[in-house]
């Protein structure tokens, strides 16, 4: 009566997933655990899909009570492999399967009404009988593919809710296709239910999620050794809540001078063994790689994090021996006591990253403790990041005026764009919590160029002349010159608004970081469209003469700190450098004026402008219009 010919190749096929899968290391997260009671339930609905339609088509050859048994044993894990199919979907979707009591209970009901039918199906024939004349399907054998359907409905109901926490299409795709594939399973064993082949719609459904989110490769690093970055932050979130453990990190100090002196295959074999090596004396603990030489172990709290970084160290002072080569790497180690009040995984990871890096700038072999505090901060900068995305998302970047003063005539010459952002509460956040990360993020292009069009606009819509402003500086960041369009951009905001560019100046800080040639182009190019160069931030480190004569600067800036110096104990240092700037044709302006002394002393050594509290503090532009408006 039934038919073998697709259900024992697809048993062989889900063997050869199965081994597949469980060579390689697993981390323990929701959506692993939901696969392996998914593969095993097919495992055992094939087994006993099998043996009962053996016994089925046997009947005569065994106790009719057997094949009763066996029968019953077959509706029973068919209706369970519905429900672990459906709960599945919501261990990649990684919410719980229900929320209330009353959900749980609607979704469980289902499944509870069939087993009762089935148990009882022995006695009063429900969805199957047996007896002499071998087996026959019941009055409710249709109970199948109504509890079928209603769990995929289920499941596609949770797909399309739940879709944004798939990322990418690929997921969501993935997650509309296993359902899909359920489904027409269940359709096509309505029709050829002789052929078994729900089985084989199962195993497709299973290698489709196998190879979108299951394949353990996905997780792994150094030829599946460890687990990856993305299965540290998979591990992380979703053990956020319950986080009593400690995590230890380790990294491979000066790892990219190591690559250019091994090489970077040579590298890898060492990192490889280092990380089996790490299996090794901690089996209980979870480790990743997090690229660059970083390892981290998250471990109870029984783990000793510091007697197991000093057999490491040991372990480092002997060679690390490939086939070919001798590797001798240096380590460092930091930790971090977790609880549970950390938001969220990014705390966790760029917390553990900055310290490895302070680790890395030492050679100190004691591990570094991460403090509270240290977690309080990188909170507060994710934080601040977030409110820096929003503004910048929403052109809700504000923008900030003070005055600059003439030296001589103590009134309004010019202005300085300063921006400012503010927080989810509507405070105000300062442009030094912001600007770094700005520019790490790569976000300081779409800043700076909210802030030159505000300024723009700013100069459109007010009577500059009648507040005794000449010209705006605006604040230019060194990563800005990365765009090779700045000039173009800048220059076509410029003719937007329908401004001459005499009225901006720029203000740059001199950084290290960019090729002097480079900046020279670039600068080169804003000239030609008009616009002029002011060097802030004179005297913080980077500053140097030799490209101070290169660039066409119209005014230097001196920093607050040198300021302040010099008005505490005043020397012949900075008058004899101001009046060997002006000599060059350098105009002078003096930042952090924050009292009359200041003023006075700043005046004396010939300042051409002055800047400052003293002043003016920075204002909203409204607020600054309405101030210096006559
Ligand atoms: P900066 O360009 O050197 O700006 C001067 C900073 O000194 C401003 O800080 C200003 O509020 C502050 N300041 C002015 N007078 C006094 C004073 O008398 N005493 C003291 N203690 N401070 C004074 P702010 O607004 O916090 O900006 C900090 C820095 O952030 C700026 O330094 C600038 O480098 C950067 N920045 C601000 N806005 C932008 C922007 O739109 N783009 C870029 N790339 N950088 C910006
Ligand atoms: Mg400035
Ligand atoms: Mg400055």
């Amino acid at each position: 009566m039934w038919s073998f010919s697709f259900v024992v190749p697809t048993f062989l096929i889900l063997m050869i997933i199965i081994i597949f899968y469980f060579s390689l290391p697993r981390l323990d997260i929701r959506m692993n655990r939901f696969f392996v009671q998914l593969v095993a339930i097919e495992m055992v609905t094939i087994i006993i899909d099998i043996a009962s339609s053996f016994a089925d088509n046997q009947y005569t050859l065994m106790p009719l009570q057997l094949v009763n048994f066996l029968n019953f044993l077959f509706f029973a894990s068919f209706f369970t492999r519905s429900l672990i199919m459906y709960r599945f979907t919501f261990g990649v979707l990684g919410v719980s399967v229900a929320k209330s009591a009353l959900m749980k209970q609607v979704i469980r009901t289902p499944y509870y009404a069939c087993m009762i039918i089935t148990l009882l199906s022995p006695f009063f024939g429900l969805i199957y009988t047996v007896d002499e004349f071998g087996y026959h399907f019941g009055k409710l054998y249709n109970l199948i593919y109504v509890n079928g359907l209603f769990y995929i409905l289920m499941s596609f109901y949770a797909v399309s809710k739940y879709r944004k926490r798939l990322s990418g299409r690929r997921e969501r795709y993935s997650m509309l296709l296993y359902n899909l594939i359920l489904l027409s399973g269940l359709i096509i064993r309505y029709f050829l239910n002789r052929y078994l082949l729900m089985d084989t719609f199962v195993l497709m459904a299973i290698v489709v999620v196998y190879l979108a989110f299951m394949n353990p490769e996905y997780f792994l690093e150094l030829r599946g050794v460890v687990f990856n970055s993305i299965a540290l932050r998979e591990y992380i979130n979703e053990h956020i809540d319950d986080l009593d453990d400690r995590c230890m990190g380790m990294v491979v100090h000066r790892y990219y001078e190591m690559r250019d002196i091994y090489g970077a295959v040579q590298t890898d074999v060492g990192l490889n063994m280092i990380g089996r090596y790490l299996r090794q004396i901690c089996p209980k603990g979870k480790i990743f790689y997090y690229r660059r030489g970083r390892f981290i172990i998250f471990g109870d709290k029984d783990v000793d994090f510091k007697e197991l970084s000093s057999r490491i160290t040991a372990r480092f002072r002997n060679p690390w021996v490939s086939k070919t080569a001798e590797l001798f790497f240096d380590v460092g180690f930091a930790t971090i006591e977790l609880n549970n009040d950390v938001e969220s995984s990014d705390v966790i990871l760029n917390t553990m990253i900055k310290a490895l890096s302070t680790v890395d700038s030492t050679d100190s072999q004691a591990p570094l403790e991460v403090t509270e505090d240290e977690l309080f901060q990188t909170e507060k900068e994710i934080k601040i990041k977030r409110s820096l995305e929003t503004a910048i998302e929403n052109n809700t970047v504000e923008l900030f005026l003070q005055p600059l003063i003439d030296a001589e005539t103590g009134k309004i010459v010019g202005a300085e764009a300063l921006s400012r952002i503010r927080d989810e509460n509507g405070g105000l956040i300062q442009p030094g919590n912001f600007i770094h990360i700005a520019e790490k993020s790569g976000r300081i292009n779409e800043l700076g160029e909210q802030i030159f069009e505000k300024t723009c606009r700013f100069i459109k819509d007010n009577d500059l002349v009648n507040m005794g402003v000449k010209w705006i500086n605006v604040n230019l960041s060194p990563l800005q010159f990365l765009r090779k369009d700045l000039a173009d951009r800048y220059s076509g905001i410029l003719k937007k608004y329908d401004i001459d560019p005499e009225m901006i100046h720029l203000e740059i800080t001199e950084e290290s970081t960019i090729d002097d040639c480079f900046l020279k182009r670039q600068i080169q190019a804003l000239s030609e469209k008009g616009f002029k160069f002011v060097l802030d931030d004179y005297g913080t480190g980077y500053s140097n003469l030799s490209r101070l004569k290169k660039c066409p600067f119209i005014n230097i800036k001196l920093d607050i700190t040198i300021v302040r110096d010099f008005c505490k104990e005043p020397d012949e240092i900075l008058p004899t450098m101001i009046s060997a700037f002006k000599q060059m044709g350098f105009g002078i302006t003096s930042e952090g004026v924050e009292d009359d002394c200041m003023a006075d002393a700043m005046k004396r050594i010939g300042c051409d402008y002055l800047q400052g509290f003293y002043y003016s503090r920075p204002l909203p532009a409204e607020d600054f219009a309405k101030t210096y408006a006559m």
